[in-house]
């Protein structure tokens, strides 16, 4: 083999194996198909959300760290969707992951959230998303606790807590 096809295919094997690491376990959690039941256009989604709510739901936003609602919250409940209200995750299966964002190690069911495969960085991530609008959640990872050692982590912004449900 010539030392430059050789070098080539070193790289594409290399990459390869950076890149296939998580990604097919946790995209069973359901990859979206990108249809949704509730659609609204870019001005009534602005208009329905906090500018918090809009750019962590419509645009993929990420918040800090430690400083939003829910990453230490112990109470009892249900957290919905802030875009449509959903149940999106109970309290049931929130755990302290001290990443300073709220975590869960499952949805509250098989059909709340989706799943696609987020390139914006250098490596690919899963991100997450609610079933029924599309609402950009946070991401999953496969370093959670069990039963299932994954991940759900979301932003506090994407989620409304109702408490003693
Ligand atoms: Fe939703």
């Amino acid at each position: 083999m010539e030392r430059r096809a050789f070098l080539k295919s070193a790289l594409a094997v290399g990459i390869g194996a950076l890149a296939v690491p998580f990604k097919p376990r946790l995209a069973q959690a359901g990859e979206s198909d990108e249809t949704f039941e509730i659609t609204k256009t870019d001005d009534e989604w602005r208009s329905l959300l906090t500018p918090e709510q809009y750019t962590v739901l419509r645009k993929e936003g990420t918040e800090p760290p430690f400083k939003n609602a829910y990453y230490n919250n112990k109470a009892h409940g249900v957290y919905l969707c802030a875009g449509c209200d959903l149940p999106l995750f109970s309290s049931e299966a929130k755990y302290d992951s001290h990443t300073g964002w709220p975590s869960f190690w499952k949805p509250i069911n098989d059909s709340a959230v989706r799943t696609k495969t987020d390139w914006k960085l250098l490596y690919p991530r899963t991100e997450v998303h609610c079933r029924r609008c599309g609402g950009h959640l946070g991401h999953l990872f496969d370093d959670g606790p069990p039963p299932t050692r994954l991940r759900y982590c979301i932003n506090s912004a994407a989620l409304k807590f109702v408490q003693g449900q």
